[in-house]
């Protein structure tokens, strides 16, 4: 089942989330929805936080060619376990706040350790693109957004012009 994508500013993108214990059918079928969600959108990565729930689970799939096998990732309490000193920009973007993009410098690779869907503690190393992604959406875990990176002017204006976009989605519901 799809779920509504909160959209900064929301008190609820900024909360520290709790770790989760023993998995559950519950949490599954959380997981599944919130990878309906993000290819629905489209985008490459959804934190729970993002669809209003506050635990630490993320989802992703950074495969983009229509010819390559999808690879979608579920993360339950993941955890960046090394960073690499090499830096590396990539401009990003985010669900929760549509049509805005900016360059954020981040390690280039980082190991990440979770719990997948089946319960089995995983550990890999992430480069390119999956390191940007699954560093941005574990940063959301801790409530903090890509925005957060960027300079006070450039967060207040993209803030504005989100509050902007709320104000109108709010008008076309009414
Ligand atoms: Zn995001």
């Amino acid at each position: 089942m799809k779920r509504p994508i909160l959209i900064h500013p929301d008190p609820r993108l900024k909360k520290v989330c709790a770790p989760l214990g023993d998995l559950s059918d519950e949490l599954r079928v959380l997981a599944d929805d919130m990878l309906e969600t993000m290819y629905d959108a489209p985008g490459i990565g959804l934190a729970a936080p993002q669809i209003g729930v506050l635990d630490r689970l993320i989802v992703m799939d950074c495969v983009k060619g229509e010819n390559e096998t999808p690879r979608p990732l579920v993360m339950f309490n993941p955890e960046i376990v090394a960073s690499s000193d090499v830096m590396n920009v990539y401009e990003e973007g985010c669900l929760s706040i549509p049509e805005e993009y900016a360059e954020v410098k981040r390690p280039e690779a980082v190991d990440v350790r979770w719990i997948d869907r089946d319960g089995n503690e995983q550990t890999e190393t992430f480069d390119g693109l999956w390191a940007t992604c699954v560093q941005h959406e574990i940063d959301h875990l801790n409530g903090k957004l890509f925005i957060d990176y960027l300079g006070p002017m450039k967060r207040q204006m993209i803030t504005r012009r989100m509050q902007k976009l709320k104000r109108e989605q709010a008008k076309a519901r009414a």
